[in-house]
């Protein structure tokens, strides 16, 4: 099936055909019209020059042969004929079996008794039965083309027995053929036979060659009419194999005719450029169509492309508003979610805080000796009981800590004081522990007073207390863990930097993740939650501080956060 494109390319072809047609067709017809007039203009002269001067030589011929036959002074006739027309050059009277009784040349010599060459003369028979007739080209002792004109001597009862023949220089005919200039074509001349009497060349002439199989030729010779080249049948291959453009003219008196040939493809030149240039228009046409279609289909499809991506990105915008939805819903979800866990954990932890504290106490009361005297054997099992039940307070501690500062409900209470009595009164017991585990403990205060910072001193005290707890948790006896206070512009730092196991370098971008332990730390110290330093940086950021740690893994660590000066966050 033809697209919309290709029915109106087929349209649009047969246009230009039809265009073209329209004014190609009489174009070429106006072409081989000039053509034919051109030809036949030269055929007509040449036709006109050839007849007149044979016409008068004729009848001056028949009246020199009626004058033989009137007075029989064939002599004084033959020469009035030689003065009159320079195309004799001889006359003479030749009996009925080819004596020449006479014969006068132009120098008014007088030769008798001879016979003419009868194999030139055939035409000798023909004025015998009463027609003036031509013999066929012949060279002269001189090298001059020659035919001879025989005509027969008038006699009663029309019995022939004498006729004249006269020798014709036909040299000035062939100037005269040979004076047209139409290029590489010619003209020619044929007798009432067909064959060749005249042509440029004048040994081709001496050929005598019969071109009356051509049908131009017998339209010429045969029905007197004239050719203008423009019939089908008057197109002929020539000698030479070349299509020939022909024109034909009769020569009325002699029955010959005359034929102006040119190669066609000289004589129609033009028809072929027209034809050209048709053909070049058209294709240029067609081209211009197609690098025109090809640009519109391309558009076309761009549009269609472009027509899809929007349907496309359309419905991803939809997909995603549709997800963004999801989501939202998700995340509010999981946001009940962990509201309802905090919850859960605040309710559990509290609940549970009770039953442990009242147990605390009693392993104490016991260790103390409250209910009586207990062996070493039961102390030990008393100070486990007492410790795990402590490390399970601590847990309950950070778990509500965390539920409540995600809650918003931490209850920080933010007041202008300075930091020192914070350090003081944690220092003491970090030492005590420090000795027992034989770490060092070294506290560097800031060279300098520190401004009073606007703090929960409860709080700052949980994170300074927990990076205490740490470094000396994950320090093996014999390390050493300092404290410092740095005064800066516009903040104070707190550094705790130990010379304990340190942290991998692959986890420590996890180290302030809820719940988060570091494999080593697992290994080395068993009691643990991993809240701690979540809980730690919360503080911190609430009080528009930051929290930093530099760790190598064997070495140590060095955590430590800021807190802004003369800040009310
Ligand atoms: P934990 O109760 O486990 O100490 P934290 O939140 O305080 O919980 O610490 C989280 C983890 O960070 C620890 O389990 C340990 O792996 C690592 N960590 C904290 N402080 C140090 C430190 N000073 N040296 C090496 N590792 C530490």
């Amino acid at each position: 099936m033809l697209t919309r494109q290709g029915i109106f390319f087929v349209l649009t072809v047969f246009g230009l055909i039809a265009i073209n047609a329209a004014w190609l067709i009489p174009t070429l017809r106006n072409t081989r019209t000039a053509a034919s007039v051109f030809s036949l203009t030269v055929a007509e002269r040449i036709q006109s020059e050839i007849n007149g001067s044979l016409e008068n030589a004729l009848t001056d011929a028949q009246e020199a042969a009626q004058e033989v036959a009137d007075e029989r002074n064939a002599g004084t006739s033959f020469r009035n004929l030689l003065r009159h027309h320079a195309i004799f050059t001889s006359v003479a009277l030749v009996t009925r079996s080819g004596k020449e009784l006479i014969r006068i040349d132009r120098s008014g010599k007088v030769i008798t008794d001879q016979y003419i060459d009868q194999s030139r003369n055939a035409s000798l028979y023909l004025a015998l039965q009463g027609t003036p007739a031509f013999s066929l080209p012949f060279l002269s002792p001189e090298g001059e083309p020659h035919i001879t004109l025989t005509i027969p001597i008038p006699a009663a009862e029309a019995l022939f027995n004498e006729v004249l023949i006269a020798e014709l220089n036909v040299q000035n005919l062939l100037s005269i053929i040979r004076s047209p200039n139409i290029g590489q074509g010619h003209v020619y001349v044929l007798d009432r036979e067909g064959t060749e009497i005249l042509q440029p060349d004048l040994n081709k002439i001496l050929q005598h060659r019969n071109f009356s199989s051509r049908p131009i030729v017998t339209k010429v010779l045969v029905d007197a009419a004239i050719a203008d080249g423009l019939a089908p049948d008057d197109r002929y291959i020539n000698e030479y194999g070349e299509d020939t453009f022909t024109v034909g003219m009769p020569i009325p008196v002699v029955k010959w005719g005359v034929f102006v040939e040119q190669p066609r493809s000289q004589a129609l030149a033009s028809e072929r450029q027209t034809i050209a240039l048709a053909i070049g228009t058209s294709l240029l046409a067609i081209i211009i169509f197609l690098v025109i279609a090809r640009s519109t289909i391309k558009l076309q499809q761009l549009t269609e492309a472009q027509t899809r991506l929007l349907l496309e990105n359309d419905q991803s915008a939809k997909m995603l508003v549709r997800r963004d939805m999801e989501l939202t819903g998700a995340n509010a979800r999981l946001l009940e979610l962990d509201k309802t866990k905090s919850e859960f954990v605040s309710v559990a932890a509290h609940q549970l805080r009770t039953p442990l504290t009242a147990l605390r106490w009693s392993y104490q009361a016991m260790l103390d000796g409250d209910m009586g005297e207990t062996n070493e054997e039961q102390k030990k099992i008393l100070r486990d009981g007492l410790q795990a039940t402590l490390q399970m307070i601590t847990l309950i501690n950070d778990l509500l800590n965390v539920a409540r500062i995600e809650e918003g409900r931490f209850g920080f209470e933010f007041i202008m004081q300075p930091l020192e009595p914070i350090l003081a009164a944690l220092l003491p017991r970090f030492e005590k522990i420090a000795r027992e585990k034989s770490v060092t403990i070294i506290f560097q205060p800031a060279p300098t007073a520190l401004p009073p910072l606007f703090l929960d001193a409860e709080k700052i005290a949980i994170v300074i207390d927990n990076l205490l707890d740490n470094a000396l948790k994950y320090t093996a006896p014999g390390g050493s863990v300092t404290l410092r206070v740095i005064n800066g512009k516009t903040n104070i730092r707190i550094e705790v930097e130990d010379t304990g196991i340190g942290i991998p370098h692959d986890q420590i971008h996890r180290i302030f993740n809820k719940f988060f332990r570091t494999t080593n730390a697992m290994l080395f110290q068993t009691s643990g939650n991993g809240l701690g330093l979540y809980l730690a940086k919360n503080i911190v950021e609430t009080h528009g501080g930051d929290m930093f740690v530099e760790s190598t893994e064997g070495k140590g660590s060095v955590f430590s956060f800021t807190l802004p000066v003369g800040k009310a966050s």
